[in-house]
């Protein structure tokens, strides 16, 4: 993606802003997709920046939806793909309100269970994994009982 300047203003804004809604900034780049999955609805105006330099992360991705401010608890299902990445929800081009990504105690249906013999993988059960350990990012599957690494696990 282009850079462009953001019409005169200071900083030099590498995604479209947008008037309204959320910005999740510092995504580790090659998770930037599996954000878009994760949270945006088929509905939603999304744009997307992906390997843009990031003093933080090296390479990161930005992921902005328009017109929708996503509660903590939705976008801590981030904390397993991308926990160092901020949340900002925007109004009238204004930062409202930013916040890290919140760790959740359980992960709901949101990633495969790596086990083969898990029901999980089976039946059509939503999984559920608690966190167990947080850094590094350590979940056990509530059915069989086995823990994974967090970067182990794909996404459902
Ligand atoms: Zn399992």
């Amino acid at each position: 993606m282009k850079e462009r300047d953001g019409s005169g203003a200071h900083k030099v804004r590498q995604v479209e802003a947008i008037a309204s809604g959320t910005v999740i900034d510092h995504i580790p780049a090659a998770m930037t997709l599996k954000v878009v999955n994760l949270l945006a609805e088929v509905e939603d105006q999304v744009f997307v920046g992906i390997n843009l330099r990031s003093s933080r992360v090296g390479r990161k991705g930005v992921v902005k939806i328009a017109g929708r401010e996503l509660p903590e608890r939705t976008v801590s299902s981030l904390a397993l793909i991308a926990p160092q990445a901020t949340i900002s929800i925007i109004r009238d081009y204004e930062v409202i309100a930013k916040y890290q990504v919140p760790m959740p105690d359980v992960f709901a249906d949101i990633a495969r269970c790596d086990n083969p013999n898990c029901v999980t993988n089976h039946e059509r059960w939503p999984t559920r994994m608690e966190v167990v350990l947080r850094d590094p990012l350590t979940v056990r599957c509530t059915y069989c009982e086995r823990t994974f690494a967090a970067n182990e696990l794909s996404l459902i």
